[in-house]
């Protein structure tokens, strides 16, 4: 079988327990145990259940039981984990960002769709990623420990003085995230990251203010942009960079 289709698998296989960290991490419950059982009539999922995307499609989105409909978030996490780090084998093969960066990216769609829904990024998720972040900048030589150190430096400073500025418009969490990535990527592509972030935010939500989605007070979670930025600096990081500097200079 080719590598790429395996790393798919093994990605949408995380992707599902992104679902259970996504689902229980929120609401203080354990991510280990117990098994993943049916929101509505508690059944146990079965091994069969647990087969990322294909389960879902078989049983038209339902639980097998009670009929209970599920929600598409589970089938899309898991069919994005797979796409991006099949996405992240194109880009690194198997040199060591790779490893590093699916950390980084099941880290990211986790706080995205936690961000979504509860408006939150939870500490456990930051702090951890934090700790991952600076302790593999120790022991590989991918950014350095004090690049990784800068990173983590400017990328929370950055967003504390734009919480301080916003008056409470942007939350704690947000700082402590835009931090997290800074360990895994360094200063310069996180800072750029947020900046893309915001951009793409403001075009997304004026568009969704014109054709009256939102109104103007409705906050857009940020984290899933600074999310969506970071992995547009990790594809595209170093064209975007040069082609910042072609146009300033
Ligand atoms: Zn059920």
């Amino acid at each position: 079988m080719e590598l790429g289709l395996v790393i798919f698998i093994f990605g949408s296989i995380v992707g599902s327990f992104l679902n259970v960290v996504i689902y229980r991490l929120p609401a203080g419950k354990s991510i280990v145990f117990p098994p993943s059982e049916c929101g509505n009539c508690g059944h146990r999922l079965g091994f069969l259940d647990l087969i990322p995307i294909i389960s879902y499609l078989l049983q038209k989105g339902r639980c097998r039981h009670c009929g209970t409909k599920f929600s598409i978030q589970y089938p899309l996490v898991e069919f994005l984990t797979g796409l991006l780090f099949l996405a992240l084998y194109w880009k690194f093969n198997l040199g060591i960002e790779f490893y590093l960066y699916l950390v980084l990216a099941s880290l990211l769609i986790s706080a995205t769709f936690i961000d979504f829904k509860h408006q939150i990024i939870p500490n456990k998720l930051t702090y951890s990623g934090i700790i991952f972040g600076i302790s593999s900048s120790l022991y590989f030589d991918h950014i350095g420990f004090r690049w990784a150190l800068l990173g983590f430096l400017i990328g929370g400073g950055f967003l504390l003085l734009v919480a301080i500025a916003s008056r409470g418009g942007m939350g704690v969490g947000d700082v402590k995230f835009a931090a997290l990535i800074g360990t895994f990527i360094g200063p310069t592509q996180t800072f750029v990251g947020i900046i893309l972030g915001a951009l793409i935010g403001s075009v997304v939500g004026i568009a969704l203010i014109v054709t009256k989605q939102i109104g103007g007070k409705d906050r857009i979670p940020f984290g899933p942009l600074i999310a969506l930025g970071t992995l547009l600096m990790i594809f595209f990081g170093d064209s975007i960079i040069d082609l910042y500097w072609s146009i300033v200079l």
